[in-house]
This record gives structure tokens, C-alpha cells and sequence, in this order.
């Protein structure tokens, strides 16, 4: 276990060392500015994949860039959607052209592995662009060797989990927006935000196949969660970080494996 693993927090010295001497990967959080209903704060898409990459990087010696607080604008069928007041959203090309830049940048330094670990539904594909024009640019300067790994970290939960976390059913994760997963998690990382008593009482938004634009914000529930976190607990909360901090951790195991040295069996006969 590692304390020094916010980038920020380094002296450039240092940085350059660690990088130089460690090869440690980078992992860099991308969340949102987004409302989550009247029992949750606005950072939340921020505030969890930033600690899990902060788990992350203590257990395994990497290292964590500022977390992007800005994401996609905000759809209803996945956050509410973009007309609640301080949901806070960016162009498609403003995060595409972030994501390029930040990961340009630390690849000039030096970092060859980076993990990209997303808090907001929303972002995906605008991340893989970054992702895909960066590593083009890169290698039109020479740079071939940087590996990127884009970590869903919702989807290291395990089905028992999930089945103890949501006894009436699990809703699927778009509608998971300021419901239990999200609530649980903030109530075991960061209690002192979250206010159970205004949890909404009300049934999962229920929307159709299609969509409209311009949307109709009457078809989202006026809360701004998509479905009640009423049985959120710390303890849950306890259940989906290990899952997801073990998950994360394994995938990068995983990602960045060192090649295994190659025998090569002499003929017996
Ligand atoms: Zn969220
Ligand atoms: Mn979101």
C-alpha cells in the first residue's frame, strides 16, 4: 500500500523518476457534473472512480492524473438528462479533444501504460475517440508503444452481489443514476454527502425503446434518480468498492502483462 499516487501531489522530480524507474501505469478517472436526485451531490461520477483508482494504484504502485470532473451532457434515460439545473455538460468534441490532449501529454513524459476508468455513462464513445485520436497522433510522431486500457468498473460486480445489493430485481445500469449502486457507494466513501432522508420513494422511470429531439423533460421523474436507492447501505457499498477495486486491479494485471518468456520444446524423438 502506496500513499503517494496523486500525480498532483508530486514535485515534477519525483514524477519524472517514478515514471522513468517504475513504468507505472497512469490511470486517469473521467467523471461528470450531474445532478443525482435531492440525496446526492452533484460529484458522484467524479468522486467513485476516483477512489477506486485510487484503491487501484495504492495496491499495485501506480499512479492517479486528476480526475476529469466534466463529461457528456447528461441523456435521460441514463442520467436524467441535460435540463436540471448544475448538471454541468460538455460537447462531444470539447471532452473528445480533453481526453486527446491529457493523454498526448502524458505520453510525452514518458507514460506508456494508462487506464482510463469512467464514472459517467454518458462518456463512452467520446472517450474512445480520445483514446483513438491521441494514439493516432502518437504514432504519426514515432510513439507506437503506449497501451491504453478503458476500465467499465460497474461491471466488476459480481451476480451474487447484485442479488444481495437489489433483493426486488436489478434495474441494469442505466437506470442505476442516483439509485442503489451509486448511493451505497457514496454512503461507504463519503457519507458526510449524502442525505437518506430524500431519497425518492418512486417506481423506476419507465421510458419507451425510442428517443426524441428535442426531449420531453416531463418523461423523466422530476427527483432526477431513475430509480429509488431506498435499500442503500454502507455496507453494500463496502461490497461493490472491494469487488470493483479487486476487479480493476486484476484487469490491469491482466492488460499490461509482461509476455510470458516463450519455451520452446526441443524435438524428443
Ligand atoms: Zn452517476
Ligand atoms: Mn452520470
Amino acid at each position: 500500500m502506496r500513499d503517494d499516487i496523486r500525480i498532483c501531489e508530486l514535485n515534477w522530480i519525483e514524477y519524472d523518476r517514478r515514471l522513468r524507474e517504475e513504468a507505472p501505469v497512469v490511470m486517469l478517472p473521467v467523471g461528470s457534473l450531474e445532478q443525482h436526485g435531492p440525496h446526492l451531490p452533484m460529484h458522484c461520477d467524479s468522486l467513485i472512480p476516483t477512489a477506486i483508482c485510487e484503491a487501484v494504484a495504492a495496491d499495485t504502485g501506480g499512479l492517479v492524473a486528476p480526475t476529469l470532473t466534466y463529461g457528456y451532457k447528461s441523456q435521460p434515460k441514463s442520467g436524467g438528462g441535460n435540463h436540471f439545473p448544475g448538471t454541468t455538460s460538455l460537447d462531444g468534441q470539447t471532452l473528445i479533444s480533453l481526453v486527446r490532449d491529457v493523454i498526448k501529454e502524458f505520453a510525452r513524459h514518458g507514460v506508456r501504460k494508462m487506464a482510463l476508468m469512467d464514472g459517467h455513462y454518458e462518456n463512452n464513445m467520446f472517450l474512445v475517440e480520445g483514446i483513438d485520436l491521441a494514439l493516432r497522433e502518437l504514432r504519426r510522431d514515432g510513439i507506437t508503444d503506449l497501451s491504453i486500457a478503458k476500465l467499465p468498473y460497474w461491471e466488476y460486480a459480481s451476480e451474487a452481489t447484485l442479488e444481495k445489493a437489489f433483493p426486488e430485481g436489478f434495474p441494469g445500469w442505466p437506470l442505476e443514476h442516483a439509485g442503489v449502486m451509486e448511493t451505497s457507494m457514496m454512503l461507504h466513501l463519503h457519507p458526510e454527502f449524502v442525505d437518506m432522508e430524500k431519497v425518492p420513494m418512486h417506481p423506476p422511470a419507465d421510458f419507451p425503446l425510442h428517443d426524441m429531439y428535442p426531449y420531453d423533460p416531463a418523461t423523466v421523474p422530476s427527483s432526477g434518480a431513475l430509480s429509488s436507492a431506498a435499500v442503500a447501505t454502507a455496507e453494500k457499498g463496502k461490497m461493490f468498492m472491494d469487488e470493483y477495486v479487486s476487479g480493476a486491479a486484476a484487469a490491469l494485471g491482466e492488460a499490461f502483462a509482461e509476455p510470458e518468456n516463450v519455451i520452446i520444446l526441443g524435438d524428443k524423438s
